[in-house]
């Protein structure tokens, strides 16, 4: 969603609150090619404060869910991320001048604000290395791909079965003594 900051930025000193739905369906990590769904319940709040010439302070309510894959089997968790965050830009800047950091996207053009894009770049700072659905997850069998939360395959010990097996096979091979 974007927003119109046009009114704000006429007087200084000017602050508002808004609340916008999030467009993003669907958070897609920088460098990943697995996209996330948007658990997202209520509407983005901004709190805009006009401080003094076109810099504008944003203050950003984030209460929504990433639904990420267990790191270990794959279920998915809904992730919860709850949390401020305040961003002051400056509305004079030209775009290339704004993105100093290249791993941002711009969220600002002229008086356009892109919530969806600032929602995305909070989210990529506080995005968690790897999710668990619980800290005792089993995962996957690696040789038959079974949930090893919910069943129990006898991979395992078929392993080591065909191991000791090549044992006694080794040992009937050694000379008696
Ligand atoms: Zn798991
Ligand atoms: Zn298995």
């Amino acid at each position: 969603m974007k927003l119109d900051l046009t009114e704000l930025l006429t007087v200084d000193g000017t602050a508002k609150d808004y609340e916008v739905p999030l467009d993003m369906k669907t958070f897609l990590p920088r460098g990943s090619k697995t996209g996330y769904p948007v658990i997202c319940d209520h509407e983005i709040r901004l709190h805009c404060l006009h401080k003094t010439k076109r810099e504008v302070e944003i203050t950003l309510e984030i209460d929504l869910s990433l639904q990420i894959p267990c790191d270990r089997c794959l279920a998915p968790v809904n992730y919860p991320f709850l949390f401020t965050e305040t961003e002051t830009v400056d509305c004079n800047a030209d775009e290339a001048s704004r993105i100093v950091d290249l791993n941002e996207q711009p969220f600002i053009d002229g008086t356009t604000l892109d919530v969806d894009r600032l929602v995305y770049n909070e989210l990529m700072l506080y995005l968690p290395a790897k999710v668990l659905c619980r800290e005792d997850c089993k995962g996957l069998c690696p040789v038959c791909g079974a949930d090893r939360n919910r069943v129990s395959c006898d991979c395992e010990a078929k392993k080591e079965g065909t191991l000791s097996d090549q044992l006694s096979g080794f040992r009937n091979l050694l000379p008696e003594d």
